[in-house]
Formats: structure tokens, C-alpha cells, sequence
């Protein structure tokens, strides 16, 4: 379908309000391209529910919430537009006449001459009996919103790689008991997280084990636990709360059949963030990567915004 260019059509649509969506945003709208930022409103950036930062350079320590709020501000400073609205589908579309995108959100439709994706992705379930039915009432995947909830309890990690051994280390702030439910022998965590936390002695570790079951009444009491190793070993701790961080997937449902996605669903971007549809970028935990940071979603953002600029500038030096 072909629209009348019009006035409304904007040269960037970032979808994702993460440290990588607001560093293209920053860096688009500062190169004066007319940027508009969808935010989401089903999830949050993983940044928000991070308690610490301690690894993005020249800010030795800041919470997650604080250094989103500063990369936001930032970002809108320079006339990039902001919304909580949520993508839904993008669109080829025929924008007078160049190919540009239709972005069909919760609540209008925007035209744009690029896209970048940065949606992030979501925390894994155990996909256990149990821990549906007592999600708030116990079981939670994250520390920072529900740790406080359990001063002088006993609560459970899942998982043992970066994410779990530092909120399980977070959590000795409240609880008096942390075990840590680990399906290897050993941790993948960063060494010195892992120093943290075999120092810590409020945290007890569950090798070789996986959770069964979570049990409770109103509340969770208890977790079956399967050991992987020796099945006379399964058994059943009791706790208050389980934390599971047993890893993410990419948000990208909503793009499927328009770029192309690696078989865990994380969209393939090349090292200039282009995906297989030009014109659509992508950066960010979204796209297949072997380190997931913040500092790398915001190097994402910088490359891919530079990108969509050059691709925009052509379009524009082609049609005007
Ligand atoms: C508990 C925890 C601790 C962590 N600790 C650290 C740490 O210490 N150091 C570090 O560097 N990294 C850490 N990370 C990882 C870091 O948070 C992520 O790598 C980073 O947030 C990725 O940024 P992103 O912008 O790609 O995605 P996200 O931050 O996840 O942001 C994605 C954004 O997309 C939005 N969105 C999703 N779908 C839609 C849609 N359809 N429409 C519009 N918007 C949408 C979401 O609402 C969100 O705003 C941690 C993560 C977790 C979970």
C-alpha cells in the first residue's frame, strides 16, 4: 500500500527503552534525525530491577534504576521522543515512494523511514508445577523489587550464572538463609562474584540439582528438589521465597517473519547492527551476542543509530 509521504513520517522508530533503545535515541536525535522511542508498557528494562551496577565504566557504583533515569533524560534532552506506547507489528510500507515501515502500537500507528529494535529480552520460568500459582506469593524474578520482603527468611536462588550469584549475594541483606539451587557442580558466575559468594556464610549451595516442585499453602514452604547426580539424593528444603535466574529470551515474537532470528529467537544483526531487512536495525540483549551488559546494549546503540542515520541520509538524498 502506498501512503502520500506524510508529515508525520519520522526518520527513526526505536522499539525498546533500555540502555540500548535510549543510547540510539541519544545519538539519533543529537544527530538531528526526527526519532521517536517506544518504551513498552508489558515489560521493563532489566536495568530497573537491577540493584547494583558496578561494571559500566567511569560510574564505579549506581543503581540500575538511577543510571536508566540518566540515560533517559539524556536521551530526550536532544528532542528524541519518548512514549510508554508498545509495538505490536512493523510493516513494509510504501511512504510515497520509498519502501519505509508502518509500526502498529497499543495505541496509534507510526510511519518511519527506519526501525530499531531493542526490546531486550525476559527472565526464563522453571516452567515447574507451582510456581505459576505462586508467583508473588513467593516466587520471584527479582531481587531487588521483593528482596525486602523477606528480612530474617529463608529463601532460595535458582541458577549460577552472573544474575544469581550477585542477587543472591544481594539477598544476605535481608534474609538470614540464601541457598543457591545450582544444575552443575560449579558456578558460571565471574570469578569474583563467585569469590563474594562463597565468603558469604548466610549462602549454602544445592549442586547438581533442579527444582521439581514448589510448594506452598497461601504462601511457598517448600521446593522439591531433584538431584541430577544421585536420585537418592532428591529432596525437599524448606523456604519462604525462590528467586529464579536461570536466563533470558529475546522479546521478538512481535518481528518474526520480518528480520530473520536465530533458532533461540534473538534476532541476527551483522557488526554494524543491520538486520536481514534493510532499513530495520537491531541492538541490544535482542540480538544474538555473546555478552549481554550494559555497556555492550549501549555500544549496540551508538553503532546502530549511526547506521539507520547513513541509511536515512541516502533515502532523503535520493528523494528530496
Ligand atoms: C538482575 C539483573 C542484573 C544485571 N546486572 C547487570 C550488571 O551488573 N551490569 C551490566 O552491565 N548488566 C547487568 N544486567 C544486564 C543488563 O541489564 C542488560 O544487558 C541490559 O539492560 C540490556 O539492555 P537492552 O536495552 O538491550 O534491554 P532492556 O534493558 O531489557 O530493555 C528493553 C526495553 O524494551 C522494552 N520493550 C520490550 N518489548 C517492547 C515492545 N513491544 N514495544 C516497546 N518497547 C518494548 C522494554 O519495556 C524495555 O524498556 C543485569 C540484568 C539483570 C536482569
Amino acid at each position: 500500500m502506498a501512503v502520500n509521504m506524510p508529515e508525520n513520517v519520522q526518520d527513526l522508530v526505536i522499539i525498546g527503552g533500555g540502555p540500548a533503545g535510549l543510547t540510539a535515541g541519544l545519538y539519533a536525535s543529537r544527530a538531528g534525525m526526527k526519532t521517536v522511542i517506544l518504551e513498552g508498557k508489558s515489560t521493563v528494562s532489566q536495568i530497573t530491577v537491577t540493584d547494583s551496577i558496578e561494571n559500566y565504566p567511569g560510574i564505579p557504583e549506581v543503581s540500575g534504576f538511577e543510571l536508566h533515569d540518566r540515560f533517559r533524560t539524556q536521551a530526550v534532552s536532544f528532542g528524541a521522543y519518548a512514549s510508554t506506547d508498545e509495538a505490536r507489528s512493523v510493516e513494509k510500507i510504501l511512504l510515497g515512494e520509498y519502501e519505509g515501515w508502518k509500526i502498529t502500537t497499543e495505541d496509534t500507528i507510526l510511519y518511519s523511514l527506519s526501525v530499531i529494535i531493542a526490546t531486550g529480552a525476559k527472565w526464563r520460568a522453571l516452567g515447574v508445577p507451582g510456581e505459576e500459582q505462586f508467583l508473588g506469593r513467593g516466587v520471584s524474578y527479582c531481587a531487588t523489587c521483593d528482596g525486602p520482603f523477606y528480612k530474617k527468611r529463608k529463601v532460595a536462588v535458582v541458577g549460577g550464572g552472573d544474575t544469581a550469584i550477585q542477587e543472591a549475594v544481594f539477598l544476605t541483606k535481608f534474609a538470614d538463609k540464601v541457598t543457591v539451587i545450582h544444575r552443575r557442580d560449579k558456578l558460571r558466575a565471574a570469578k569474583i562474584l563467585q569469590k563474594r559468594a562463597f565468603a558469604n556464610d548466610k549462602i549454602e549451595f544445592e549442586w547438581n540439582s533442579v527444582v521439581q516442585e514448589v510448594e506452598g499453602q497461601d504462601f511457598v514452604t517448600s521446593l522439591r528438589l531433584k538431584n541430577l547426580k544421585n536420585l537418592e539424593q532428591d529432596r525437599k528444603i524448606s523456604v519462604d521465597g525462590v528467586f529464579v535466574f536461570i536466563g533470558l529470551d529475546p522479546i521478538t515474537d512481535f518481528i518474526k517473519g520480518v528480520v530473520n532470528l536465530d533458532i533461540g529467537g534473538y534476532i541476527i544483526a551483522d557488526a554494524l547492527m543491520r538486520t536481514s531487512e534493510p532499513g530495520i536495525f537491531a541492538c541490544g540483549d535482542c540480538i544474538a551476542k555473546p555478552l549481554r551488559q550494559v555497556i555492550t546494549a549501549c555500544g549496540d546503540g551508538a553503532t546502530a543509530a549511526h547506521e539507520a542515520q547513513l541509511y536515512v541520509d541516502e533515502l532523503k538524498g535520493q528523494a528530496y
